[in-house]
Parts: structure tokens; C-alpha cells; sequence
């Protein structure tokens, strides 16, 4: 057998406004045709996937993945895991990402600084089942700020610190250096504050790095065909970002007009990734692991939740490029749960169901950056395929129900085969 053929299936392209009944043939690592209509592509010499009319969709990006992240609810804890079980760790929340739908993550930093680079040669490699990687640095943040873990932090050696503390445009240039030497794709930077931090300075509406600085990361992502990754909350720091053509923004939770007007400029190159996924349970899930929040931080958290969801609104309506990817891996919001944030486009965000999947595919395919491969069922494309038991287009939530994901292909091979197709097989022996 030297293909693959998913007949009966209704596809969700990544690009078509409507689902459509039809055929997928794929050879080698791509899709090689795809038919609007039943029993028109040819079927010798190839396997014969029987779809029953589930639907067949691009498999899905995670635009702010950490792998490395692994439940950790005080940053602390991740300096406190030895380096040797941290890559265990992040290999098996690889796995999971990909049994869970996940084809493509797009890292929005490692929590040591070379998990990332690691378990995506790994993948690569075919030692370790997992997705598609572009691999992150650390949290590059001043002293003072998001992933800055204070003394304690600065008496562990650098490889097992959480982020990589920089304080000049020197120190920027070297952590980046440093990062491209090790083989990174992303160069993730911090240029906003964040809630926790306001004793120091650096809540989610201050802008905490220099133009030099941030100036500094992005000459240097240029030169080495790097991509460059912010954590922007503040509105001066989304701004910052866009002027400085940072390709991935993510948070922007407290943009204002004159950010959102800079994001509508910048549309044709610019990703935001507003993470809803982790304030969404912080503020309303803590509980069920212990953690209560006082009257005023309960009220502080809804306010920065409907905050993000007026920013993201709007990015809506302007036509900006949002995606899915919510920050999984912290405490109350686990890895394994990423497609929740679809739901939570669907839910809180104003998207429909097939706005919410063109996200996490198509746009997902570019920010891998890889728009013309990747992100679609079409022809020359790359085979990441999910066939699913029912429609997501009626309930985007059966997206995060393993069991609703009958088939998960990478390139071609079948990470998860239909169960179906696994009978068959069974029966053959
Ligand atoms: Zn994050």
C-alpha cells in the first residue's frame, strides 16, 4: 500500500466557508488530491479509509505552546526539576499534544534552555512521537519581571534557571546569540509586565524594556532567520512590538485603540496569540486546585479576562490574525486540555465554529511558517490530518474528546489509525 485514501468524509479545508462531502488521497507525506465527490479518486494500490461521512480536518496548531511547562503553579518549581526529568516530561506532553489533535506547536518559550531545541530534533528524527516544533528559547526578561525568580534564581546555574535575565541591548544580543548557537527557532522576549508583578514594578500595564533592547532582539532574529515571540500586555508594549515588526504578540489584553489601529496596519504579518486559555481557568477553575482568590483578586482577574475579550473582539473584527493557544501547562490549566481554547473562541471570543478551526489551522500552518504547505487539506500540502467522529462545526467541543479523534495523521503516517482501519488490520493477521 503506498497511500492513503479517506473516502466518505466531509471536509473542513482550512480555507472553504462551508464543510463539504467529498475524498482525500494521500501519498508519501502530502495530499496529493482532493475530490468534491464520492468514488472519483482512484483506489488501487491503496488503503481504503471508510470515513462514514465523520468529518476530515486539517490537524490543529498550538500557537503558544510550553512543553516544558508541566503543572507547575510557583515558576520556582520548574528550577526545582532536574534537568533529566524535565526532558522526560517535555517529551511526554509531545506525545500527548499529538494524541490530542495538536500537529503543529509554535513554543512560546522553554522552561530550561534547551528542552525545546531538544525534543524537536527528537521528533524530527522520528526517536519520540510528537508534532510539528518551533522551538523557543527561554523567557528573555529584565531583572524584575515575568520569569525574573529573584535571588534564589540567580544563585542556580544558568541551565536549569527558568528565563534568562538581560539587562541591555548587550545582554540581549548574547542570550540571542547564544539561543541561534543552540539552534532555537523563536526568540521569545518579555516586554510587558504581568499580574504577580506589580510590587516590582511590572504589573500588565507597564512596559518594561527599552526600544534599543527589543531593537536589539529583532536585528539579531533578522540576521539569523529567527522568529520573535512577545509577551505584551500593556497597550505601549503592543505597540512597541508592532513598530519594531515582533511577529508574534501575544496577550495584548490591554490594547487601546491606537494599538488595535497598529495591529490592523500590521494584519498582513502580524499573529496575535491572546492566550485566553490560562486566565479563563485561573479565574475560574483555581479552586479545584486549591487555590482561592480574595474578593478584590477574583474581581481583578474578571476584569483582565474582559478585557482580553473586548481586545479580541475587536482583533475580530478587524480582520487581524488571532489564534488559539492558551498558556496550557500552568496549574489549573493542564496540557492535554489545548483545544478547550477553541471552545473559548466559539464561547467568549464571538468566532464560529469554522472562523475558531481556520484559526488553529490555516493561520496556524503560517505562523509555522509555512503557508503554502501546511494548515489545509489540499493538494501538495502536508498530510496532518484529524478524522473526526462527528462535526465540530455543530460542537467545536468534541474537538478536545480523544475519543471523538478517530484518526490523527502527520505527514503522511498515521499516528493514531481509525479504529476501523485498526480492525481490518487485526482481522488480517
Ligand atoms: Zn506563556
Amino acid at each position: 500500500m503506498s497511500g492513503t485514501l479517506f473516502s466518505d468524509v466531509r471536509i473542513i479545508d482550512g480555507v472553504s466557508a462551508t464543510s463539504y462531502p467529498g475524498e482525500v488521497l494521500v501519498e508519501g507525506e502530502r495530499v496529493v488530491a482532493v475530490a468534491r465527490a464520492p468514488q472519483t479518486l482512484p483506489r488501487n494500490g491503496v488503503e481504503v479509509i471508510d470515513g462514514a461521512g465523520r468529518t476530515l480536518m486539517p490537524g490543529l496548531t498550538e500557537a503558544h505552546a510550553h512543553l516544558s511547562f508541566c503543572g507547575a503553579q510557583d515558576l520556582h518549581e520548574f528550577t526545582r526539576i532536574p534537568v533529566e526529568e524535565h526532558l522526560l516530561l517535555t517529551i511526554e506532553n509531545a506525545k500527548l499534544l499529538l494524541e490530542r489533535g495538536f500537529t503543529s506547536c509554535f513554543s512560546a518559550a522553554a522552561a530550561k534552555p534547551r528542552l525545546d531545541v531538544v525534543v524537536r530534533n527528537a521528533i524530527d528524527a522520528g526517536r519520540f512521537p510528537g508534532p510539528r516544533l518551533r522551538a523557543a528559547t527561554q523567557e528573555m526578561t529584565p531583572s524584575g519581571n515575568l520569569g525574573d525568580l529573584d535571588t534564589i534564581e540567580l544563585s542556580l546555574p544558568p541551565q536549569v534557571r527558568f528565563a534568562v535575565t538581560c539587562d541591555s541591548p548587550d545582554a540581549f544580543r548574547a542570550a540571542c546569540r547564544f539561543a541561534a548557537r543552540e539552534g532555537v527557532d523563536t526568540f521569545k522576549v518579555n516586554v510587558s509586565g504581568d499580574r504577580g508583578f506589580d510590587a516590582w514594578g511590572a504589573g500588565t500595564d507597564a512596559t518594561v524594556i527599552t526600544d534599543e533592547e527589543l531593537a536589539t532582539v529583532v536585528q539579531v532574529a533578522r540576521g539569523r532567520g529567527k522568529r520573535v515571540a512577545a509577551h505584551a500586555t500593556s497597550a505601549a508594549s503592543v505597540k512597541m512590538c508592532v513598530r519594531h515588526r515582533v511577529d508574534v504578540i501575544y496577550h495584548a489584553a490591554m490594547a487601546d485603540e491606537e494599538a488595535l489601529d497598529l495591529l490592523e496596519s500590521a494584519k498582513d504579518w502580524v499573529f496575535v496569540g491572546p492566550t485566553i486559555g490560562f486566565p479563563y481557568t485561573l479565574t475560574h477553575e483555581a479552586d479545584r486546585y486549591g487555590v482561592h482568590h480574595d474578593a478584590a483578586t477574583r474581581r481583578r482577574l474578571e476584569a483582565e479576562l474582559e478585557s482580553i475579550v473586548t481586545v479580541c473582539q475587536a482583533l475580530r473584527r478587524r480582520g487581524i490574525r488571532v489564534l488559539p493557544g492558551g498558556d496550557y501547562g500552568l496549574f489549573c490549566n493542564p496540557q492535554g486540555t489545548n483545544a478547550r481554547d477553541l471552545e473559548h473562541f466559539v464561547k467568549l471570543l464571538g468566532y464560529t465554529p469554522m472562523e475558531a478551526i481556520q484559526a488553529a489551522t490555516r493561520h496556524g500552518g503560517a505562523l509555522m511558517g509555512r503557508p503554502d504547505e501546511l494548515g489545509q487539506i489540499r493538494a501538495g500540502f502536508l498530510a496532518d490530518l484529524l478524522l473526526v467522529d462527528g462535526d465540530p462545526l455543530d460542537d467545536i467541543g468534541i474537538l478536545q474528546d480523544p475519543e471523538r479523534l478517530d484518526g490523527i495523521m502527520k505527514g503522511g503516517r498515521f499516528h493514531k489509525r481509525p479504529l476501523e482501519a485498526r480492525r481490518r488490520l487485526l482481522a488480517a493477521e
